[in-house]
């Protein structure tokens, strides 16, 4: 069966794996489900667990033939306070706590905080958010050995709860050490694309480029107020985003979320990057086999606006219904971009071309297939361009994106509409043609009858030169006739 395994749907579908979904079973069954590309989340799981989850994925791509994107997504500089004396403490409303450099352990009166040297370049006044924003502190005083805060919203703290800085830029490196033993770690076992979390400036994706050295492309997670303010830098130097809301969600008033996924998610469209839609997407499939209507809402929603992909965290890594989520992510998708009115938005949401030939050609595909009868457009592309640019323009018709290289056609999955597929190393024009004619009709994409438009960059192997189309018949005995070839 598994030849012709497609999706009908254009949006992607990213599941982290964790305890509740790492078998081989549970993995090729998401991937019947939907899973397009699976999330490998290094602040959870040891490098044992992960190799196996690798192994696993792989394993899968190959009885399945079809290539199979896999993310690793680093934990990022995250700060953390030390342990209590009893685990615990609580902070109480209106008195005062202090996190300092004393090993010694913490109580409901302070605490050590291992990363004190970042801390102390926090203001007067600068807030401070402990556990998921659920205990808010405000800066009082900084000096030499201790910074002291005023509690505005008590509870409990415990050992190494995490710290959220909202208005402050931190002299952080993107990448602890826990990060570039993980980063070497991934880079080994083979990934396509690399998550970097807490970014804060354009600068950490460049540090973090010089490291990975090509051997993964850098997806950049919009997590702090910092990052969303510098967008337009992390945008021109990052090759994918994820709008991660719950660290956002946190460090920012959760109303600003939508207005900001909403333009986020313009800005990377009109830039032709792939941007994933993340967190609490469906987040009562936790325990529960179906969605609140919130969540159908929330999914349809990021859909609408045109994102890439839309994503699971807990549901799929810890939920007890991953399959669940999957499968009804996937019914949204394919009734959501049935509708007339996604079509309405997604065209009106369209940027203008921005004049070059690569931009000019996929427009041009766009515009013959949706004016003509051609069934589907296949994009011939060895660096990934002439594909990304083509999903770029969310056309009406499929994508087919061929490429020689394993690693182009499993990163390409991640982008809205791709239908990657590896071909053998072509050096004519001609045989992508026929190659691409072959491609659509094996995976029902057209008939013998029907027409495809064939895109490419001459030569091939250099990115950014898309410069041929080319309407030819799908049944590609017919694409010569007349020809001398
Ligand atoms: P995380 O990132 O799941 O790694 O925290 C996503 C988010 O913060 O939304
Ligand atoms: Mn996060």
């Amino acid at each position: 069966m598994a030849k012709g395994l497609r999706r009908n749907r254009n949006v992607k579908i990213v599941a982290t794996l964790g305890p509740s979904s790492s078998t081989e079973e549970m993995v090729s069954r998401l991937f019947e489900e939907g899973v397009d590309v699976f999330r490998l989340n290094l602040s959870h799981g040891l490098h044992d667990e992960i190799k196996k989850r690798h192994e696993i994925i792989r394993k899968v791509e190959n009885k399945f033939r079809r290539p199979i994107c896999i993310l690793a997504d680093l934990q990022g500089p995250k700060l953390r306070c030390g342990d209590f004396k009893d685990k615990q403490a609580e902070l109480v409303t209106g008195q005062t706590f202090v996190f300092d450099k004393e090993r010694a352990l913490g109580n409901s009166k302070r605490v050590h905080l291992p990363e004190f040297e970042v801390f102390k370049s926090l203001k007067k006044d600068s807030k401070v958010l402990v556990n998921d924003g659920k205990i808010k502190l405000v800066v009082k005083e900084v000096s030499e050995n201790f910074v002291s805060t005023e509690v505005l919203v008590g509870g409990i703290i415990s050992d190494k709860k995490g710290i959220n800085v909202p208005d402050q830029l931190l002299p952080l490196s993107a990448l602890s050490k826990k990060d570039l033993s993980d980063l070497e770690f991934v880079c080994n076992l083979g990934i396509e694309w690399l998550g970097l979390s807490f970014v804060q400036r354009a600068k950490d994706i460049k540090e973090a480029k010089k490291i990975v050295r090509g051997r993964a492309a850098i997806l950049s997670k919009i997590e702090k107020p910092s990052a969303v303010d510098a967008f337009d830098e992390i945008l021109e130097e990052t090759d994918a985003v994820m709008i991660a809301r719950g660290d956002l969600g946190v460090e920012l008033p959760i109303e600003t979320l939508p207005p900001i996924q909403k333009r986020l998610v313009r800005q990377c469209r009109d830039s032709g990057k792939p941007v994933i839609v993340a967190t609490q997407m469906m987040e009562s499939m936790i325990n529960s086999p179906v969605p609140t209507r919130a969540e159908v809402s929330d999914v349809a929603q990021a859909i609408y606006e045109g994102a890439d992909a839309v994503m699971l965290s807990a549901e799929s890594a810890v939920g007890n219904y991953p399959i669940e989520a999957v499968r009804t992510m996937n019914s949204i998708a394919t009734e959501v971009e049935k509708e007339k009115t996604y079509r309405q938005l997604i065209e009106s949401s369209r940027t203008p071309l921005k004049g070059d030939v690569s931009d000019a050609i996929t427009v041009a595909a766009r515009e013959v297939a949706e004016t003509t009868n051609v069934k589907v457009i296949c994009c011939f592309t060895e660096t990934g361009t002439t594909a990304s640019l083509t999903s770029r323009e969310r056309p009406k018709v499929p994508i087919i994106a061929l490429t020689p290289k394993i690693t182009i056609a499993r990163r390409l999955t991640l982008n809205w509409g791709l239908h990657c597929i590896v071909t053998e190393e072509l050096e004519r024009f001609k045989m992508a043609v026929v190659n691409a004619a072959k491609a659509a009709r094996m995976y029902g994409f057209a008939n013998n009858d029907d027409k495809i438009i064939v895109i490419a960059g001459v030569p091939f192997n250099v990115s950014g030169t898309t410069n041929i189309l080319r309407v030819a018949p799908a049944d590609e005995k017919k694409i010569f006739e007349g020809e001398s070839t």
